[in-house]
This record gives structure tokens, C-alpha cells and sequence, in this order.
């Protein structure tokens, strides 16, 4: 569903007419060199297209207005191979919409001691060309993010595979559709938000529809499709006792797989990247969508239950970024807590809908009693999650502005077998420790719903919220309550006097 190769960078060298042709046609081979060396690279996901260099005014607007207008470009990696006098890239940098990567690098690595004059010097001058681009930038406040080294410095590789991820996933929320089958849970703050504004900043559109447009979609599933899927069902999960066939639950299994066939016609017709639902308005449905929610998961979209779509558009975005990586990203919620002094930790899940790309070992697909909404029993898959390290991202509507919230974490190994637990479960520990970890989320005014990501990292999540030119609040392993306190007033100081 999601093939980063498809979407282009476009690797741009800045430069002047200064140095006469001779330099300027080292230049090109360096950068053409250099752009198939980060096309090649492992870290880097996307394709990696060399553009001429740019000497002029004009043709570095040229090449702003193109990136923009592109459909397969996602941003610009700029590098300053000789001086680039960065009154030139006013026009360009003014009406370029696309995130830019400064790479501040260099053709050679090394100083060549025995070797070096005049002519080398005119010829790698990245070392403050770079800074005169950067001063620009600065001035100009924008955003954009910066990367020092060496072009086959591991670390920098990383740092530009990391940049094309989070652009990846910027990309793919410009123009994106999510549904919101009903409106929000009754009462709820935190799920709500300007959907007007987030349009704006975001790029995505939220719309309503009214659950009997979907119960229509549900109620023309063939029978040969639900066969279909009621035999995958079969092959993939072990099925408790009472959903096989001439079990008292099957007809629960054949009307999940009649939602999540529904569900996937309607997403599909209507070209959804997401959606989100809630148990307070299923009229016509005959239970709340666990399985087919896990399962559309899994699939690519993006999710959040009682009508969060604020965090099923995260989510699909992380899905976006984390594409190819192993591990996931899913739709999460912190759940309870085991607050034994020696091993504290979170138990994150959700009533039904835990992301099946987190699963990990074997997966179980029963059918209880959900206890809240009055509907049917709901089917469910059932399964643990990896360890390992992970983060917690949740946007929230601030009033004047969005701000992401990310903490990292730790998850662990679920050693309890769980028996009469009904859903899938994930255990972690927050960054730097649980009571710091919780209490700056909870000062920070982060969500109980997250996407949880197994693969990305802070600084795919620091990049995003660059591009969105939106709020960003690490909790982690250097985070101190005094100073994110501080952080937080300073910031609101800074989205009040930045409007
Ligand atoms: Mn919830």
C-alpha cells in the first residue's frame, strides 16, 4: 500500500558563475556523485534525483517553483558546494512549500595535506559557503533541518533516511481524506479539535458521514466475499472454540467479517487514508468493528476510536514513515498501571482496537462481551507486543496552536499469560521514569490516545512537527520536570507573540 521508492528528493548544489565553467563542471560531477551515492544508500528510502546546479536568482526559483508543483517530490536536499551568495535564494526559499534538508557537507573528506592549494580551496568551500545559505535561512526563519558531515558518514545517512520518512509522511497527509463515522464521544475534550485549522496547517481533510451510509456498504457484502475472508481468518488466527463453523459465536465471526469487508469497500470508494468511529453510534451495525479496525490497521490506515481523528491521522502518517521498517505503528492507549516500586510499568491497549502490525508471536481471534455500547459481542484479535525501544506520540489542540507530544519508551516483554484479559496488550516503560514520564505528559496535556511506534524515533517525529511548523515537546531520557514546566509556559509565551 505504501512505496516510498515512488516519491523523489531532489538533490539541488547552489553555486555563482564566479568560478568560470571549468569549476563549475567539477562541481555538477561532485553533486552528481554524491546524489547517486545517497539514492544508493540503504538509510535513504525514497529515490534520490540530481538537478543541475543553480548559479542565479532565476534558476534557483526555477527550481523552488518546480519542487512545489511536482507531485512526486517531497522536499529538497540543498548543499553549498563553493560560495553561493544567498541573496539569490530569497525569491526561491519565499515561495518554496516543500520541507528542505540543508546538507552541510563535503565533497572531500580528508584534507589532502601534501596536496592542497589554492585551487582545492576555491573548490570545497561547503565549509562557509554552507554558512552564508544557513544565515539566510535563519534570517528568513524558517524551518528546515540541518545535517553535518561527510556524504558516506553513516550517521548523516541516517539523519537524510530520517528527514525523507518524516517528509514521506508530510506528503501523504496533503490532500488526504479521513471519515469520522459519527461524531465525537459524548463529553470528551481531548479527541475534539478545530478541524478547520488543522486543514489549514495540515494539509487533511476530516468529514462526517452518517453510519447508515456505511451500514448500507456492509449490508451489499457478498456471500462469496465473506467466505473468502472468513477462510483467511481461519488460516491466519488460531479461532477460539465457539467462532468455527457450527460454533454458538460463528454468526459473531460472519458479521465481523461483513464490517470489515464494508469497511474496506467504503474507505476505498471514497479514497479514505483513515478513519475513526465511535460505540455511542453503530445504529444498524451489528457490533462495535474490533478485528476489522485491526485489521484495516494493518493494512495502512489509519485509525482512532470514539471519534478521534486527530490521532488516526497520526497514525497513518507514522505508517507512512515507519513504511519498510521492521516493526509498527498503531493507534494506542494507556491503559493501567503497575506502579510496583521496583518494575513500574504501563499496560497500553484499548478496548478493542490494538493495530495487528504490533503483534507479535501468535494471534488469537475471539469473541466477549464488550460491556459498554449495548451492540452484540464484538470479535477481536488477541495477541502481545515486542520489546524493545518505542515512543508515544499524541497532537493535541492547544486553542491557538497544535502541539505534538512525543515520549519515548521502553517496552517489555509481556511475561503473564493474561488469561482472562480479552484484548491485545503492549507493556512499556516511559522515559526517563515512570513518574517523571507520566507526570510530563500529563503537564504537557498529552492524550490517553497515541500512535505507538515500534520503528520511528523522536527525530522523525522532531521533523514532522517542523514541516507542520507546529509545537514540539520531547519527554525522554534527559527530560527534568522544572525545565519542561519552564519549556511549556516559554512556548505558550512564543505561540502568542508568533501568530
Ligand atoms: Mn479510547
Amino acid at each position: 500500500m505504501i512505496d516510498l521508492k515512488k516519491l523523489e528528493v531532489w538533490f539541488v548544489t547552489g553555486s555563482q558563475h564566479l568560478y568560470g565553467e571549468e569549476t563549475l563542471q567539477q562541481v555538477t560531477e561532485h553533486s552528481q556523485q554524491i546524489a547517486k551515492a545517497l539514492n544508493a544508500a540503504s538509510q535513504v528510502p525514497v529515490t534520490v534525483i540530481f538537478k543541475p546546479t543553480v548559479k542565479t536568482p532565476e534558476e534557483i526559483y526555477a527550481v523552488c517553483q518546480k519542487a512545489n508543483v511536482a507531485t512526486n517530490c517531497i522536499g529538497i536536499v540543498a548543499w553549498m558546494h563553493t560560495f553561493s551568495p544567498a541573496k539569490m535564494w530569497i525569491g526561491g526559499l519565499k515561495i518554496l512549500k516543500k520541507p528542505l534538508l540543508h546538507l552541510h557537507t563535503q565533497f572531500n573528506r580528508d584534507i589532502p595535506w601534501g596536496e592542497i592549494d589554492m585551487d582545492f580551496m576555491n573548490t570545497n568551500q561547503s565549509a562557509h559557503g554552507d554558512r552564508e545559505f544557513g544565515f539566510m535561512m535563519t534570517r528568513m526563519r524558517l524551518n528546515r533541518k540541518v545535517v553535518v558531515g561527510h556524504w558516506q558518514d553513516e550517521q548523516a545517512l541516517t539523519q537524510i533516511g530520517v528527514w525523507a520518512r518524516a517528509a514521506a509522511g508530510w506528503n501523504d497527509w496533503q490532500g488526504a481524506k479521513f471519515v469520522r463515522f459519527g461524531d465525537n464521544m459524548r463529553y470528551v475534550a481531548v479527541t475534539d479539535g478545530d478541524k478547520v485549522e488543522a486543514e489549514m496547517k495540515f494539509g487533511y481533510s476530516v468529514n462526517t458521514h452518517g453510519i447508515g451510509d456505511l451500514v448500507k456498504v456492509i449490508n451489499e457484502v457478498s456471500d462469496a466475499d465473506l467466505n473468502t475472508l472468513i477462510q483467511e481468518y481461519n488460516d491466519r488466527y488460531k479461532l477460539a472454540e465457539g467462532l468455527r463453523k457450527g460454533g454458538a459465536g460463528h454468526q459473531s465471526l460472519i458479521e465481523a467479517a461483513r464490517i470489515e469487508i464494508g469497511l474496506r469497500t467504503f474507505l476505498e470508494q471514497g479514497n479514505f487514508k483513515g478513519f475513526s468511529d465511535t460505540f455511542e453510534d453503530l445504529h444498524g451495525m451489528a457490533q462495535l468493528p474490533g478485528i476489522a479496525s485491526q485489521r484495516l490497521m494493518g493494512q495502512g490506515y489509519g485509525f482512532a476510536g470514539e471519534g478521534d481523528w486527530k490521532t488516526a491521522a497520526l497514525v497513518r502518517a507514522m505508517k507512512v514513515m515507519g513504511a519498510g521498517l521492521p516493526g509498527g505503528n498503531g493507534f494506542m492507549e494507556d491503559y493501567t498501571y503497575h506502579f510496583d516500586p521496583n518494575n513500574p510499568m504501563v499496560l497500553g491497549s484499548h478496548m478493542l482496537e490494538v493495530d495487528e502490525s504490533l503483534a507479535e508471536g501468535e494471534i488469537s481471534c475471539e469473541v466477549h462481551p464488550l460491556g459498554i455500547g449495548g451492540k452484540a459481542d464484538p470479535v477481536r484479535l488477541v495477541f502481545n507486543s515486542a520489546a524493545g525501544p518505542a515512543l508515544n506520540a499524541s497532537i493535541v489542540d492547544m486553542g491557538n496552536r497544535f502541539r505534538l507530544i512525543v515520549n519515548e519508551v521502553e517496552a517489555v516483554k509481556v511475561e503473564h499469560a493474561l488469561p482472562k484479559l480479552p484484548v491485545a496488550r503492549v507493556l512499556w516503560r516511559p522515559l526517563p521514569d515512570m513518574k517523571t514520564g507520566c507526570a510530563a505528559w500529563i503537564y504537557a496535556g498529552g492524550a490517553h490516545h497515541t500512535g505507538y511506534s515500534q520503528n520511528l524515533t523522536s527525530e522523525h517525529m522532531e521533523d514532522f512537527a517542523s514541516f507542520a511548523g507546529i509545537e514540539y515537546v520531547l519527554i525522554g531520557r534527559d527530560t527534568n520536570l522544572y525545565q519542561l514546566k519552564n519549556e511549556l509556559k516559554w512556548s505558550d509565551a512564543y505561540y502568542q507573540l508568533n501568530r
